[in-house]
């Protein structure tokens, strides 16, 4: 195939591609050069667009074609869901006032800026979890942690963990590695002030094993 034919067949279709950000527009030109090197007729357009943060495509195409297309599909879809939907860098899940994205850790800060609550409220708590000034009820504002004694029905602390101490020992670590950025969001968008007292309970031992632990866990 002529290299001409694959540029003109990327240039055609990639107009139909709906995305909200540019992160996308290398992966989706290298798949569209994927389809045209796997013999993809190229009368037939592909179209995609972004769902649930991840990239979907379509095409009406003959039955022969419906194994490459599935194949391709699916390779790019998974490689979306890892590469930031504003530029292109290796990224996660995120969940923002409801909605999804994937997001590289600065572009997903970024938004941080943009955000600030500022929800101060009286009679708030220090939190045993993440040292914030933020805990009221049975729930930290700052770090989103729930009282082991919780009774809400999301969720159990006490049919999880040995005792309260393990389970104030987890929260801390979950704090202290933010996994998913959470609270380094927290701290630009939010305005809770730090306990100078706030004491870390866990071991350096026990950190390492929970980051062992998360990292298994993908
Ligand atoms: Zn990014
Ligand atoms: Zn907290």
């Amino acid at each position: 195939m002529e290299n001409n034919e694959i540029e003109n067949f990327v240039e055609n279709n990639i107009k139909n591609f709906q995305t909200i950000g540019k992160g996308w527009n290398e992966i989706i030109r290298e798949m569209l050069i994927e389809f045209a090197k796997n013999g993809w007729n190229l009368d037939n357009q592909i179209f995609g667009k972004e769902k649930y943060a991840s990239l979907q495509c379509s095409s009406f195409s003959n039955d022969s074609e419906i194994e490459i297309f599935k194949c391709i599909r699916i390779k790019f879809e998974k490689l979306s869901g890892v590469t930031c939907q504003e530029c292109g860098d290796k990224s996660k899940h995120r969940y923002f006032k409801g909605w999804e994205y994937t997001l590289c850790k600065n572009c997903y800060l970024e938004k941080a800026t943009n955000e600030i609550y500022l929800k101060k409220r009286s009679n708030l708590e220090e939190c045993k979890f993440c040292g914030y000034f933020a805990f009221s009820e049975d729930n930290c504002k700052f770090c989103g942690n729930y009282d082991y004694n919780t009774t809400g029905i999301k969720m159990n602390p006490r049919n999880d963990f040995e005792n309260e101490l393990e389970y104030i020992k987890y929260c801390q670590m979950e704090v202290y590695v933010d996994k998913d950025d959470e609270i380094e969001f927290s701290k630009r968008t939010k305005g809770y002030s730090k306990s100078e007292t706030y004491k870390i309970l866990f071991s350096e031992e026990e950190l390492n094993e929970y980051i062992e632990m998360i990292k298994n866990l993908g």
